[in-house]
């Protein structure tokens, strides 16, 4: 198994299919314009597969697909078929904003995929196309009602907190989550990608979220268990479990497994980092398995990414990256690394 330069194993790929997307969530997308990456340079399935291949060569066991939105790539389900074949993935997760997961739902459980989180900010219809631009709020309900119809179990439903935008709704996601069923978790928000207006103040910390929901179901106890997962777990006295991902107050790059393959085979070892290595021109050059999987292990061992923690050290702290930047480069965005 590959470790990095601070002990830490490969053992998450997070695959973007793509980086088109049917919402415009503000703290994602806020922007009028974006470029695209060029067609033919997004990988074809067979080659995500193969470099797969590789990457459970050096220990990954877990892939999440994600995007932009996941369910835009025509006939999602033959990858996840390509993927459920290598007996080395052990979970194969999909992230999706669930507006396309009610036809897909069915298809993709047939194909081998494990579990599947739905991104769901709100539960008002008004709030939604005002923070994602679109009125497909009724269509992500649907979704999420059929991730459970198809036969899925461990799903998750990720709520970004953003202070004056949703954070009243903190409760009601916790009884709506319990109705799916499903574990909602909360995600702090963050300055990364397309955030470009992003501010500390609108960022709800785990602390204050804790507080809230104390105040409201009484005591709150963490969960305890070992895992590199991203979200601490807490229970609430009657049960029910839910999650804090505190990527923004207290980041957890100390035990991250994290890396991230771009739609055009562009390699992240960081959600922060700035640049990432071409696995697209090597693969489509021919290069052999050997060399790909050497090529890969040389860039982790020299990883010594912390991009959050290095963030929360910062006294003085604005959206990472400015517009003019991410234009010259879509790689930057989190829609196309895929969060
Ligand atoms: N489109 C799919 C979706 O929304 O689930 C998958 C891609 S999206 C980039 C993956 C996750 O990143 C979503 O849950 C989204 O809420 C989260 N995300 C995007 N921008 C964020 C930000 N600034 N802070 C925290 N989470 C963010
Ligand atoms: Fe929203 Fe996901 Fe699309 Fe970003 S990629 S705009 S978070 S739906
Ligand atoms: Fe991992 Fe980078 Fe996120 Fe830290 S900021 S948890 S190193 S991806």
């Amino acid at each position: 198994m590959a470790r990095d330069a601070w002990g830490r194993p490969l053992r998450n790929l997070r695959i973007s299919v793509t980086d088109r997307c049917n919402l415009r969530c503000q703290y994602c997308m806020p922007e009028e314009e974006y470029g695209w990456l060029p067609r033919d340079e997004i990988l074809q399935f067979e080659e995500i597969d193969r470099l797969v291949g590789v990457f459970t060569g050096l220990g990954v066991d877990k892939v999440r697909l994600t995007g932009g939105e996941p369910l835009l790539r025509r006939d999602l389900p033959r990858l996840v078929r390509l993927l459920a074949a290598r007996p080395a993935l052990r979970d194969i997760a999909l992230t999706t904003n669930g507006v396309l997961l009610g036809a897909e739902a069915p298809a993709l459980r047939a194909a081998g995929l494990h579990r599947v989180t739905v991104s769901l900010d709100t539960l008002r219809p008004a709030r939604f196309a005002a923070l994602t631009r679109r009125t497909s709020h009724a269509q992500v309900l649907e979704g999420i009602a059929a991730v459970p119809r198809a036969g899925f179990t461990g799903t998750k439903l990720d709520t970004v907190v953003i202070r004056g935008v949703n954070d009243d709704e903190l409760n009601d996601l916790v009884e709506f989550a319990r109705t799916v069923p499903a574990e909602v978790r909360f995600i702090e928000y963050m300055d990364v990608g397309g955030a470009t207006r992003w501010s500390r103040e609108q960022v709800v910390s785990r602390a204050e979220m804790l507080d809230r929901l104390a105040r409201r179901y009484g005591p709150i106890e963490p969960v305890i268990e070992e895992s590199s997962a991203p979200a601490d777990r807490f229970r609430l006295p009657d049960g029910t479990v839910f999650g804090i991902i505190a990527s923004t107050t207290a980041p957890f790059c100390a035990d991250c497994d994290r890396s991230r393959l771009t739609a055009d085979g562009m390699w992240y070892l960081c959600l922060y980092a700035l640049r990432g290595t071409d696995l697209r021109k090597p693969l489509r050059a021919g290069a052999s398995e050997d060399a790909l999987r050497e090529l890969i292990r040389d860039r982790w061992q020299g990883r010594r990414d912390r991009g959050a923690e290095e963030r929360l050290a910062l006294r003085d702290r604005s959206p990472l990256i400015q517009i003019a930047r991410l234009k010259e480069d879509p790689h930057l965005e989190m829609h196309t690394r895929g969060g």
